[in-house]
């Protein structure tokens, strides 16, 4: 490795504890939930500069997780895409993500039952909803594109997300249109989670979870953090009161 690319690995480390320190809320900041955000936060700087590790990934640490079972420090739910390997963008190995991959990152009933399992089963301290640039599932859904079989119910929960877009940003159109989607997507996918789960929401509130949403950048390798939900706070009260007025 080149002395400038180490400098600006470590130089991103540091920036960016400083910025993303303040992302994870204080009442859900168990030592736990900082030590796995900057586990992954470093392993995709690691992943973008070339100085990937490839740690976890030996015939030892195949019986270590298979006689002590599994211990995943993350839950993540992403995109199918193919060009989006998230144990390698962020340099993590065997035994230590809990991935769930659908196409446009969508929470339905299947990924919300494996997020549960992820999170209120396995206990990670965090649970990250990744889209990604370039994401098909989202392009078709802005530009009205003619899909068949399943797909239709597939992205389904994304219709939401773009109708918020619209109503915000009518003159909206093409790439900004799709990359403004992608993010609103990410958002849409957390608040499906909180309304349909009510363990995760149980989770978020007791600070045994953080539940962050990020957007992975195909060409660059970078992860663009966005942080915890800007109505978290504010939905899961709505909610709960909503539930307990039924
Ligand atoms: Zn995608």
């Amino acid at each position: 490795m080149s002395g400038r690319v180490y400098a600006k690995y470590i130089i991103c480390c540091f920036m960016s504890l400083m910025v993303f320190g303040g992302m994870i809320d204080a009442s859900a900041n168990s030592p736990n939930s900082a030590e796995a955000f900057i586990k992954l936060l470093s392993g995709n700087l690691r992943f973008n500069s070339g100085l990937s590790t490839h740690t976890n990934i030996s015939a030892k640490r195949r019986k270590e997780v298979t006689t002590g079972g599994q211990h995943p420090f993350a839950t993540i739910i992403a995109c199918s895409d193919s060009r989006v390997p998230v144990e390698i963008l962020f340099d993590q190995g065997v035994g230590d993500l809990f991935v769930i991959k659908v196409a446009g990152n969508v929470c339905n009933t299947d990924e919300i039952g494996s997020i549960e399992y992820g999170v209120d089963h396995l206990g990670t301290p965090v649970l990250v909803v990744l889209g990604h640039t370039n994401c098909g599932a989202c392009t078709a859904v802005a530009t009205g594109a003619d899909v068949h079989g399943s797909i239709p119910d597939l992205i389904a929960p994304i219709r939401p997300a773009l109708e918020k877009v619209k109503a915000a940003h009518p003159k909206l159109q093409d790439k900004a249109l799709v990359s403004a989607l992608i993010e609103a997507n990410v958002w849409q996918a957390i608040e499906d989670l909180f309304l349909r789960s009510s363990s995760t929401r149980e989770r978020v509130k007791m600070g045994w979870v953080n539940v962050i949403g990020a957007v992975y950048n195909i060409e660059t390798g970078t992860v663009k953090w966005m942080g915890t939900h800007p109505e978290e706070e504010s939905f899961l009260t709505r909610l709960e009161k909503e539930l307990r007025e039924q």
